[in-house]
């Protein structure tokens, strides 16, 4: 049975140490997460996630969800009941407004329980991970109506929720959008259509079902301009909000995928059924952007999560696995050989995980905070920072630590040798279920255009600008400081490569759209390396000032401290390679004639 244990130390070294969340205390909700209540919180939720969550992993994967002749849809066992102590425990709602039965507390925390419950049980997790998606777009689009009959609900887990974008012509180019929506008179409208590879469209696990749903009003334009957003739930909610009529939605079928088994992928049929349009007519896609967005990120977490739990069992199986012995000389000379993780390779390979574990737990904790200020800020300079930061980094977390945390879940894979290949360890598991998250909420090359296509450009270069001038200052201001030299050099060199890369953009991209569509996936990771060096460079900093403390926590702060070296050493010079890729454009890549592939 594969091992895991939540990572709480790491992230209170993270809230305490390198982020101070203290420091946020003026913002609405912030007062109340004392670093021990949060440590509390996150014990609580890290005991939850490896003791209820992590244990049906496997067997959920073994067992998959089942549709049943009636079209409803019966989740691995074990489940339901699991998902009722998420709900019971009130996880839903930790960052949820009070007002409606949340317990307003920082979404960084909210981000960071996504991770443990990613790691412990991937398929589980998207269940109450998507309600939450379905929670941010309500919040912000819905009516007050709206508001009021579906959020106490949803925020208290007894009724989940849904994205309802794919249908089988239309994925990335939801312009092509078919399903219609036809006014009914009563303010409501009959939906038809077919979505597909809809998350948890159907399930056993909660009373209902709320479905956010893109559709065309009938005569509404053709192309992005004519989508709207409606509100589909599985049953009609009657005026005392009590559960009414069926409604004409259900599960046509499951598909039968590579991996995240636990979570059931339904084609979703849409036969008249009563929906209700949230914000504007036609402006659908801005509406369900709120929840893509909030997606995109959990996303990334979720890549970051499959990094972490297969690396915790590479960890494991490393130091007891006998083959060989050291270059060196027997370093058990007691044992018929030593344990694999003495080997060179094999500690490049875990440490390359955990370097971008502990460095992309840090950008997420960073962008996590950013959400709570751009959300909850009453200082609009500091707001406006905060969501220039957001809009820049979406991309990345979920384009970087996706790509990233399905490499090192084979690499992670590759520690147990044949071990890895068969089902029986459950590392086959980790690189089957992390495949998903580099493909949904967008494809990661549609991420790295989003970057480069829209993301630098906007507002003048304003947010990127800010990035480059924030990192450049802490280079600057740590520079005289012998004790980060290891850090501060590397992290400088790669942010004149990202630099660099981005005038090329300006200056080549403009007049030859290609150049930015062939460099987008190098420009990504060269932000990322950048993004995740100046989380390093910020975490070596707050591990020397600790150490300083002499609180007992010097061997913890070493191996931060040598952690981040080897990121510093080992990939960071990536930076170059990809700057190199990026300036070449796009004549060869385009060159070739359709038929000669
Ligand atoms: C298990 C699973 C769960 C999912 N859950 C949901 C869900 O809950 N709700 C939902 O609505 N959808 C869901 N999806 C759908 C998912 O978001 C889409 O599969 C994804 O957005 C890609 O769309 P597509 O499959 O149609 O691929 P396509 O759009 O056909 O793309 C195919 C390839 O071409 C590339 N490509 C396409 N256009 C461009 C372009 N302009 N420039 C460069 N490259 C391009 C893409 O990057 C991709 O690699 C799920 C999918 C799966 C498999």
């Amino acid at each position: 049975m594969p091992v895991y244990k939540a990572p709480v130390e790491d992230v209170m070294f993270l809230l305490n140490d390198v982020f101070p969340i203290e420091r946020h205390n003026n913002l609405p909700g912030f007062a109340d997460a004392t670093p021990d209540t949060v440590e509390a919180i996150l014990a609580e939720g890290a005991k939850l996630c490896e003791e209820v969550f992590a244990p049906l992993n496997l067997s959920g994967d073994q067992e998959g969800c089942t549709r049943n002749p009636d079209g409803s849809v019966t989740t691995p066992k074990d489940f339901r009941q699991a998902y009722e102590a998420y709900a019971a425990g009130g996880w839903m709602g930790l960052a949820a407004p009070e007002e409606y039965g949340g317990q307003g507390l920082p979404s960084v925390l909210n981000t960071i329980m996504q991770e443990f419950v990613s790691s412990a049980n991937l398929a589980l997790g998207m269940y109450p991970g998507l309600t939450q998606g379905a929670i941010a777009a309500l919040l912000v689009h819905g009516t007050e109506e709206q508001k009021k009959t579906y959020l106490p609900k949803m925020i208290e887990g007894a009724w989940t929720g849904t994205m309802n974008l794919t249908e089988p012509h239309c994925g990335t180019d939801l312009g092509l959008l078919k399903t219609k929506a036809v006014p009914n008179g009563d303010g409501s409208y009959a939906i038809s259509g077919t979505k597909i590879f809809i998350s948890a469209g159907e399930h056993d696990m909660a009373e209902n079902i709320v479905h956010l749903v893109l559709a065309r009003i009938e005569g509404a334009p053709q192309g992005t301009k004519g989508i709207s957003l409606f509100v589909v739930p599985k049953f009609l909610v009657n005026g005392d909000g009590s559960l009414g009529d069926r409604n004409g939605v259900s599960c046509g079928s499951l598909e039968h995928k590579m991996g995240i088994h636990g979570n059931a992928t339904c084609v979703m049929n849409y036969d008249g059924a009563k929906g209700w349009l949230v914000g504007e007519a036609n402006r659908g896609l801005n509406a369900m952007f709120v929840m893509m967005n909030e997606a995109r990120l959990a996303v990334g977490v979720q890549g970051l999560s499959q990094s972490e739990v297969a690396y915790q069992n590479a960890v494991a199986y490393a130091k007891d696995r006998l083959q060989g012995r050291a270059l060196t000389g027997p370093k058990f000379p007691d044992k018929p050989a030593d344990p694999i993780i003495v080997h060179p390779d094999v500690r490049r390979t875990l440490l390359s995980i955990k370097a971008f574990n502990e460095a992309a737990r840090a950008l997420i904790v960073w962008t996590g905070l950013n959400s709570d200020i751009a959300h909850r800020s009453s200082d609009d300079a500091q707001r406006q920072t905060a969501e220039d930061y957001m809009g820049l980094m979406t991309p990345v977390v979920k384009g970087v630590l996706t790509d990233l945390g399905f490499d090192n879940a084979v690499k992670a894979q590759q520690m147990f040798g044949g071990h890895g290949y068969v089902e029986e360890w459950g590392m086959s598991q980790f690189v089957r279920d992390a495949r998903i998250t580099q493909i949904y909420e967008g494809a990661n090359g549609i991420q790295a255009m989003d970057l480069v296509g829209r993301k630098l450009g906007k507002d003048g270069g304003r947010a990127i600008t800010t990035f480059f001038n924030e990192v450049g200052a802490f280079c600057q201001e740590n520079a005289g400081d012998e004790s980060l030299k290891a850090y501060i050099a590397p992290l400088q060199q790669g942010l004149g490569h990202l630099q660099q890369a981005t005038m090329w953009f300006l200056q080549n991209a403009m007049a030859k759209p290609d150049n930015a569509g062939a460099g987008a996936t190098d420009y990504m990771h060269l932000f990322g390396l950048v993004v995740m060096g100046y989380m390093w460079a910020k975490m070596a900093k707050a591990a020397q000032a600790r150490k300083a403390q002499g609180d007992g926590v010097a061997d913890r702060m070493d191996a931060k401290l040598l952690t981040g070296r080897f990121y510093m050493e080992r990939l960071m010079p990536e930076t170059g390679t990809r700057l190199a890729r990026i300036s070449t454009g796009a004549d060869t890549t385009m060159a070739l004639p359709m038929e000669a592939f």
